[in-house]
């Protein structure tokens, strides 16, 4: 046993919950160690497997993420899926307390008829297809329809739309997959349609994504009029940043661009998918079926009703992005199913002593990284607050990793620690720079596991 007295924390999940309160921890705790426990063999979650390859800057914070994962009082073991190869209950064993930071690997269904036909994907898939999410590698969605329809008006729907009607000479750069610019370059859709149930005023995307459709070369916005009756007058009592963006939207409404381009973009306002159409052999979508719906009350709280009115559109591929959903782990741990969490209060989870959560698993899947830095913070500040209150019983030691570790080892887990992390890294930056990229994402775990074996 290694002979340090301090508190020993478990991290499920290396995304940035997890290094923000791993972080956070390690500053606020001189004698605390804090060890990460990853499922993939790879660290940083939606960092690399979620944020758009050509929003590079947004991935910086890998950096201090890697620093964490250095300090001399924290270790990272990827390749542990928490639930299966261990469970909560040995972690907390082991433990002094237990932090859940696993994000939202889930997905929310529309429920309507359809939704499973080819041609239909959830945005979480189609993100972690071309970002090199191994259980997507082999999603090959087909591009060889000339419209297609999203459901969702957020910044990942939008992070969507802008992938696919991006010139490839603007992406070829990044560090999209070899795989998903290959069949980018041969698509045939030149029409993307983002649809939401509510309006212009509800949409739930931010300026800095909007301005990037607007600004997209070779394409041009193709709005309905009739979705911004009434908006300009609205304009004026609106708070600032809602605001802009609504200004932005209508001139893209009015003016439209480049009269020459060959693709458009435009949201769908007032609409609800209400069935995936399938072409008369049944075997795949070849459109939707939309609700027309009017507004009930204003503002952000406005609620969608249905007309009764339909609208069919042609389209060969729909992209449902309604939303993450995190999923339960494991049955020791409390969830609330109806708001899909771990229920907690300031990140103590409910009824479990040395039991707490951070991240999309804590609040939901909604909020940038700062937001779930923020959170994070919080988390790592109400336990340090129940260690220093004497909640968490430290006076006895505990084994940490190395009882963990030794555990994992009889059932055959090989986990991958940070170094080999970074050797798979260095593998990824070879094979881009070969492509004159960042990085080639290595999309098969046996292939990962294998780097470092060799
Ligand atoms: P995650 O990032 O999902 O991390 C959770 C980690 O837990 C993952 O690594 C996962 O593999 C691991 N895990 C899951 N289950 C287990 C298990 N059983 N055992 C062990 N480990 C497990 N924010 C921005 O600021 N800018 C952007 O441009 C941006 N773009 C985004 C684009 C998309 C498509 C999405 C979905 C989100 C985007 N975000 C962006 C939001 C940002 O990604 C999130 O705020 C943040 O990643 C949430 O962090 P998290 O750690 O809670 O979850």
């Amino acid at each position: 046993l290694s002979s340090s007295s301090g508190p020993r924390v478990c991290i499920v999940g290396g995304g940035p919950a997890g290094f923000y309160t791993a972080q956070q921890l390690l500053k606020a705790r001189q004698d605390a160690a804090v060890d990460v426990y990853e499922r993939l063999p790879v660290p940083f979650g939606l960092v690399r497997f979620g944020v758009a390859p050509d929003h590079p800057e947004v991935k910086n914070v890998i950096n201090t993420f890697t620093q964490t994962a250095q300090h001399e009082r924290c270790s990272f073991h990827g390749n542990v899926n928490v639930g299966k190869d261990v469970t909560i209950d040995e972690l907390r064993q082991a433990y002094h307390a237990v932090v859940l930071s696993y994000g939202a690997e889930g997905n929310r269904s529309m429920g309507i008829p359809g939704e499973d036909l080819p041609g239909v994907f959830s945005a979480k898939d189609f993100v972690g297809w071309y970002n090199g999410l191994p259980s997507n590698k082999e999603l090959r969605p087909d591009l060889s329809c000339e419209t297609a329809v999203i459901l969702g008006q957020g910044n990942v729907a939008l992070d969507v739309a802008r992938i696919l009607l991006a010139p490839v000479e603007m992406l070829k750069e990044t560090d999209i997959t070899q795989n998903a610019l290959k069949a980018l370059a041969g698509s045939k859709v030149r029409r993307v349609l983002i649809v939401g149930r509510r309006g212009p005023l509800q949409i739930a995307c931010t300026i800095k994504e909007l301005r990037e459709m607007v600004n997209l070369p070779n394409s041009r916005a193709d709005m309905l009029p009739a979705d911004f009756e009434g908006i300009a007058e609205a304009l004026k009592d609106l708070p600032r940043p809602r605001k802009r963006l609504t200004e932005l939207m209508m001139k893209a409404a009015k003016e439209g661009g480049d009269d020459k381009a060959e693709k458009c973009w435009g949201f769908r306002f007032f609409r609800s998918p209400v069935e995936v159409i399938a072409g008369a052999d049944g075997k795949r979508a070849t459109g939707i079926r939309l609700a027309l719906n009017k507004l009930e009350g204003s503002g952000e709280s406005a609620r969608a009703e249905v007309t009764g009115q339909m609208e069919d559109v042609d389209c060969g591929l729909i992209i449902s992005s309604i939303g993450y959903k995190s999923i339960p782990i494991d049955p020791a741990v409390p969830f609330d199913p109806r708001r899909a969490i771990v229920p907690n209060e300031m990140g103590r989870v409910q009824d479990t002593a040395g039991l707490y959560c951070s991240g999309w698993v804590k609040r939901g899947p909604t909020g940038v990284i700062a937001t779930t830095m923020n959170d994070s913070f919080d988390t790592a500040r109400v336990l340090i607050q129940d260690m220093e209150a004497g909640k968490l019983d430290l006076s006895v030691n505990k084994p940490g990793a190395q009882a963990i570790t030794a555990l994992l080892q009889t059932r055959g887990v090989r986990t991958v620690l940070f170094s080999q992390w970074e050797k798979i890294n260095a593998e990824e930056e070879k094979r881009g720079k070969f492509l004159g990229k960042p990085r080639e994402k290595l999309l098969d775990v046996d292939e990962m596991l294998k780097i470092w074996t060799d």
